[in-house]
């Protein structure tokens, strides 16, 4: 009888334990950046530069502590390449397919606004007047009806913006702050393709849902503009934001350890398209997260699972004056050229990555809740899905070829 109560009492203490409400993650801020980055110095803008040309010379006389890393990651195959490890001639098509459309997007992103509501007796001066509340609700439901996995809004501030532009016949212009709102969206990717990371359904999903991101991006801001308001969208090849960093002042994230926004639902397994406008929006204020960034501090699978080690293991660090996790791009991108794929290890092994079914989404709200169920998370999705987890084979449907 007593060895009954004391295991009831055990089993009563530990529930309590796990499931009280005790987030204990104050000290975990989401910093933003103090000044705005050159998109030019972006890794995939940097590897644009042609070698011998006045642009290469321009550039890393500037910054010649990039100069080596970005020289030895020239002499590897490159994205999509052929000769590259992970050449898969399906998957890798696909991919080529999708970036070919999101190269004709491109000239979508940007437009003049609609004269065609200007004679309506709706409109006030040039414009459709708005109600911000209705219009926001509007734009959420449509998008989300229509692909999106989430929608937020937010306030555009100077440190959404790059500096300058980094890529295309403009590079090097610096770019002005034209509108006040943004608003962020971000699509799903699918599990099974990105469990096969690093192969090819990985860089032929990343591929499909920037251009999936792209389209919703491109109609909201024709939309927009439809109804006397500028826009513009920022959509892969062609941004003037950070998206991450306007997701998260949405409300739709945290930057965790590897950099990438970490959604409540899909953790990072997304991609985000950003517009801005001068529409009126409603912007909330959002409370932060504190305990992804706290779980983010236990767990560090990502770091453990990067093939090329440019996820530190570490606590954040005080980078430019401000506490955060940074990974190296040089040696994240020299993976990616060298298997032809853009990897994707550390987004499939994320424990917020799981599918978002009702079992997850209860590990989840555990998650945030309480800190020593936070600890026991971090232990179970080791044992359950591996320290390191294995690599799947490519879906089966991804081989046409003739055997
Ligand atoms: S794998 Fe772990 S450490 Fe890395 S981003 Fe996901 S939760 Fe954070
Ligand atoms: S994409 Fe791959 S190489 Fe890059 S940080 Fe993630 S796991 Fe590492």
């Amino acid at each position: 009888m007593n060895l009954l109560i004391v295991i009831l009492c055990i089993f009563g203490g530990s529930i309590l334990l796990l499931f009280l409400p005790f987030k204990g993650a104050h000290s975990y801020t989401q910093p933003r950046p103090e000044k705005r980055i050159h998109e030019g110095d972006v890794v995939l803008s940097r590897r644009m530069l042609i070698p011998g040309s006045d642009a290469y010379k321009a550039y890393y006389q500037c910054r010649p502590e990039f100069r080596d890393a970005d020289d030895r990651s020239r002499k590897t195959p490159g994205l999509l390449d052929r000769q590259s490890r992970f050449f898969h001639a399906e998957t890798f098509a696909a991919a080529k397919a999708n970036f070919e459309l999101i190269d004709y997007m491109g000239a979508l992103t940007h437009g003049s606004k609609s004269a065609n509501l200007v004679t309506s007796e709706l409109l006030t001066a040039e414009a459709l007047k708005v109600n911000p509340n209705k219009t926001s609700r509007f734009i959420s439901t449509w998008l989300k009806k229509t692909g999106a996995h989430s929608v937020g809004f937010t306030r555009l501030e100077d440190y959404h913006l790059y500096s300058h532009k980094g890529r295309g016949p403009h590079s090097g212009k610096p770019i002005i702050k034209k509108h006040e709102y943004a608003i962020a969206l971000t699509v799903e990717m699918d599990h099974r393709m990105m469990q096969s990371s690093p192969r090819g359904s990985t860089v032929m999903e990343s591929s499909e849902q920037y251009l999936q991101s792209g389209v919703l991006a491109l109609k909201l801001a024709a939309w927009i503009r439809e109804l006397g308001y500028e826009a513009r969208a920022h959509i892969d090849g062609n941004y003037e934001v950070i998206c991450p960093l306007v997701a998260m002042d949405a409300g739709l994230g945290t930057i965790g350890r590897m950099g990438l926004l970490m959604t409540p639902r899909l953790g990072p397994r997304i991609r985000i398209s950003v517009v801005t406008t001068n529409m009126p929006v409603s912007c909330e204020d959002h409370k932060p997260d504190r305990t992804t960034l706290h779980f983010c501090q236990l767990c560090k699978k990502c770091a453990r699972v990067c093939p090329s080690a440019a996820i530190p293991e570490g606590p954040r660090e005080i980078i430019e004056g401000q506490e955060r996790w940074q990974i190296n791009s040089e040696k994240c991108y020299h993976f990616w050229t060298t298997s032809g794929t853009d990897c994707g290890m550390c987004m499939s092994a994320c424990p917020f990555s799981h599918p978002d079914n009702p079992f997850h989404r209860f590990i989840r709200w555990g998650i945030k809740n309480n800190l020593f169920f936070r600890h026991l998370a971090v232990k179970l999705d080791d044992l359950f899905y591996g320290r390191k987890p294995a690599i799947k084979p490519l879906p089966d449907w991804t081989g046409i070829r003739e055997r």
